[in-house]
């Protein structure tokens, strides 16, 4: 372990972000230089539990073998922990930036004090790995002569990818997008996963002999049926990109998009030509609502703000959280508690307010006289507990309807499934919520061959669980191909 008395020794202090006020001014990332010495020294906090719960399923879900690498780094060892890092996790440099770290949520040292950083020890490992010229591309040792096409680029598809070319299968990505990544390309902003941190990973892959193509939709440019005859087998992991509207009086009118429009539109300018284009929904000098939270929310109130909006309030249809564990959700269990986000501390600097409004429900939009957006009506609800079948209910406040002022509107309010031209064509069948139907684990839908993974699969989840999805597809499809298979 770590240091014997190190939990005991030392704070949990995590990593800083760059002055809010700062930050604003750019799309870089949020986050410091690496100070590898303190990094070394929260390490020292682990305490290699017999019992490691943030390895647990509570934990991480890509099993990251967790006290292990926090000893290498509390001992200096840093190339040592690297390759334990990769044994489990294809991108740590993804997870080490955008996952809320559910290992930290179930970490024992939680029970009593703060949880050792595990997130921060994550990212310094692979960036020290990158920056040591330690990450190489990794060609596997023969060829099957087996073909296998990924649908969709995202975090499951660039995970099952990796992991079908080490086997030594002959992969090809279809990606319907301009560029590969997924959300991780055109749904997390740039300042929370840096573009070209993304590119660096797929420029390794594509050198170990991964083929990527881009602009191609599935079910429009090629059918499902042309890729099964191409290849031995094909994986599915499109994503859940419905979005969840909300059909309300004035949901057609100018101004009130969908988070990822706004968010997709943003980066691709961005990335193209440094927002110089113009090719972006602007939220300069607008009042700006987003409705709905997550970090979906959190990444439109950032970016709105580095645009120069003139407002920006986020409204919640739930109360706001308690800022310890209720009861009924205790350790090891993900703590649903209030967090302060990069774009909340972003808005709070520079408006002196926490954007968030809580318990309000979203009744309509008013039109200017001209077809755009100038307000939106909404009302207070209250939530109490059915003491009968102990459900929540919502009711509405009276007397308590409101107009706020608001030139952009964005709807932040999760993913239902995925699109399911790609399916329909074979009729692969889907559960109660429209995801493709494959159990866990086995990740094969109801057409031979084919398999799914992901959050079109799994619905709307985390970069983390697509990774462990992608993974565990790519162990099936290779048993499927070769009859056995050595893939963890
Ligand atoms: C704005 C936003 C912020 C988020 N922030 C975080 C975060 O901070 N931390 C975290 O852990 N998770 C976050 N998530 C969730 C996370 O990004 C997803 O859970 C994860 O990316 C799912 O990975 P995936 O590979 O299953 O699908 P996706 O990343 O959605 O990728 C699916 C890909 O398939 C492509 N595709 C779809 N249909 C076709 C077709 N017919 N032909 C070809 N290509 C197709 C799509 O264009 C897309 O590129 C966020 C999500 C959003 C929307
Ligand atoms: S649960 Fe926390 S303290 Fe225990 S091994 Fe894991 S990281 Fe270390």
């Amino acid at each position: 372990m770590g240091k014997v008395t190190g939990f005991k020794e030392f704070e949990r202090k995590t990593e800083p972000y760059r002055d809010p006020i700062a930050r604003l001014g750019d799309f870089d990332e949020i986050y410091t230089e690496h100070d590898w010495d303190h990094l070394q020294t929260q390490g020292a906090r682990c305490m290699d539990c017999g019992v490691p719960f943030c390895q647990s399923t509570n934990g991480c879900p890509v099993d990251n073998l967790i006290p292990e690498w926090n000893d290498l780094v509390y001992n200096g060892r840093w190339r040592e922990a690297l390759d334990r890092l990769h044994k489990t996790n294809n991108f740590p440099e993804f997870t080490g930036r955008v996952c809320p770290a559910p290992c930290e949520g179930a970490c024992v040292l939680g029970i009593t004090n703060p949880a050792v950083t595990i997130k921060n020890i994550e990212a310094s490992i692979i960036d020290n790995g990158f920056e040591q010229g330690w990450v190489q591309v990794q060609q596997p040792a023969a060829r099957s002569g087996k073909k296998v096409a990924v649908v969709g680029s995202g975090p499951a598809g660039m995970a099952a990818a990796e992991q079908l070319n080490r086997a030594g299968h002959l992969v090809t990505v279809y990606e319907r997008a301009d560029r590969i990544g997924g959300l991780l390309m055109y749904g997390i902003p740039n300042m929370k996963l840096d573009k070209q941190i993304v590119e660096r990973r797929i420029e390794l892959m594509r050198s170990a002999g991964i083929e990527f193509v881009t602009n191609t939709d599935v079910g429009k440019d090629v059918t499902l049926d042309e890729l099964r005859k191409q290849f031995d087998s094909v994986l599915l992991t499109t994503g859940a990109t419905e979005a969840r509207d909300l059909p309300v009086d004035g949901r057609e009118l100018e101004g009130v998009h969908f988070a990822m429009e706004f968010l997709t539109a943003n980066t691709r300018s961005l990335l193209d030509s440094n927002l110089q284009d113009g090719n972006y929904i602007s939220a300069k000098d607008k009042h700006v609502i987003v409705i709905g939270g997550g970090d979906t929310g959190t990444d439109c109130i950032g970016t709105s703000l580095r645009h120069g909006c003139s407002s920006v309030v986020n409204f919640e249809l739930l109360p706001q959280p308690p800022e310890q564990r209720a009861e009924d959700n205790p350790w090891p269990t993900w703590p649903l508690i209030f967090r302060v986000d990069y774009g909340h501390a972003e808005a709070e600097a520079k408006n002196g307010d926490d954007p968030r409004q809580y318990c309000l429900l979203t009744k309509g939009f008013v039109d200017d006289g001209n077809g755009q957006v100038k307000a939106v009506k909404t009302v207070q609800v209250q939530w109490t507990r059915n003491e009968e079948d102990g459900r929540w209910q919502m009711q509405e406040v009276d007397g308590s309807e409101r107009e706020w002022p608001a030139d952009l509107v964005l709807l932040s309010m999760g993913f239902v499934s995925p699109e399911h031209y790609v399916s329909e064509a074979v009729g692969i069948e889907l559960d109660e919520r429209g995801n493709y139907q494959a159990a866990y684990d086995q990740y094969v839908t109801s057409v031979e061959g084919v398999y799914a993974a992901g959050d079109c699969r799994r619905g709307q989840s985390l970069v983390v669980w697509a990774i462990n999805e992608g993974r565990g597809a790519a162990r099936e499809i290779d048993r499927y191909l070769m009859g056995s298979t050595e893939l963890p």
